[in-house]
């Protein structure tokens, strides 16, 4: 049964859902799975996502499947364009995104380190445009062994080329890559992915505290949950907050409520209880945390939303 769009009286503002009350800044769009599942469950749990689509390295579909998913739910899904630094993006594929509905832009993979000068003319045309970039920071999944495993299972795998002529290295994508993008492109907003993972704890922490125009995603914190062995529901386990909290508490995260944005991370084939309990968990997170209501509905909300342009 299809899906009929929610077009409320506050639902749809400049075309896009500003009255969901979270925004899921990092979910991807997987290689030909329905979406709406996905759809569903995130209308019954008050959340908008902004879906991207990354390139089909990690199973992922491209940016039409993205455009053609937010033309068939736009109360739900807000288009987020994948741009191939050294792939074949370049300024023309912002214009072209932008034009299409394309509220902000993702970047992964990129041949050179994110801030190579090469690249600079994509960051001048999203500048200039107003749209904001989540960058893929730190170590990345070995794509070669996700597809494998797609494949063994049955399920289905994008087109690619061969993963040895990949040339792609985490290295390239570190946090301080973006630093000197934020620097040379004051009016351009930039999202670190995955806040406070390994390997992105205070390097990321150093970086939003002095760039005004640089946040990060808080993907790695829906994880202070398990999933129960009945398959069928999940609890928040105290000792995997306890874990965030060792390091979220000294970086004295309540103090970058403004810089930290909600995300998951998620894979529009991912199990649906996931992306429930991913909720609960930056609940009991963030009240651990101490950060208060203000900061909670910033980082749960407000702050996409005005990234992104929708309110
Ligand atoms: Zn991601």
């Amino acid at each position: 049964m299809e899906l009929a769009p929610q077009t409320g009286p506050n639902e749809l503002r400049k075309g896009q859902p500003v009255n969901a009350e979270i925004i899921d800044y990092h979910a991807h769009i997987a290689y030909k799975v329905d979406i709406e599942p996905f759809v569903r469950k995130a209308r019954e749990l008050g959340v908008a996502m902004a879906v991207n689509a990354c390139g089909p390295w990690w199973g992922g579909d491209d940016n039409d499947a993205v455009e053609a998913a937010a033309r068939r739910f736009p109360d739900t899904i807000i288009p987020v364009g994948f741009v191939a630094l050294g792939r074949g993006g370049g300024p023309e594929t912002v214009e072209d995104l932008h034009r299409r509905g394309f509220k902000g832009l993702k970047m992964i993979a990129p041949v050179k380190d994110y801030d190579d000068h090469d690249y600079f003319p994509v960051y001048a045309k999203a500048e200039e445009l107003g749209m904001p970039i989540l960058f893929h920071t730190g170590v990345v999944a070995r794509g070669d062994v996700w597809l494998k495993r797609l494949e063994e299972e049955g399920r289905p795998v994008p087109p690619h080329d061969d993963p040895r002529e990949w040339n792609m290295s985490s290295r390239r994508m570190e946090p301080m890559c973006v630093d000197g993008i934020a620097r040379a492109f004051p009016d351009l907003n930039c999202v670190m992915a995955h806040f406070g993972s390994t390997g992105r704890r205070d390097v990321c922490e150093g970086l939003i505290r002095w760039n005004p125009n640089l946040y990060a995603d808080m993907t790695s914190y829906g994880w202070a949950i398990e999933l129960d062995d009945s398959r069928k529901g999940w609890h928040i386990e105290q000792k995997h907050v306890d874990y965030f909290l060792q390091f979220l508490r000294p970086m004295r995260i309540h103090q970058l409520a403004d810089k930290l944005i909600y995300g998951t991370d998620v894979n529009t084939s991912n199990d649906l209880r996931l992306y429930e309990a991913t909720i609960a968990s930056h609940k009991a997170i963030y009240e651990a945390c101490g950060i208060g209501e203000e900061g909670r509905r910033k980082m749960s909300r407000d702050t996409a939303a005005r990234l992104l342009g929708l309110d």
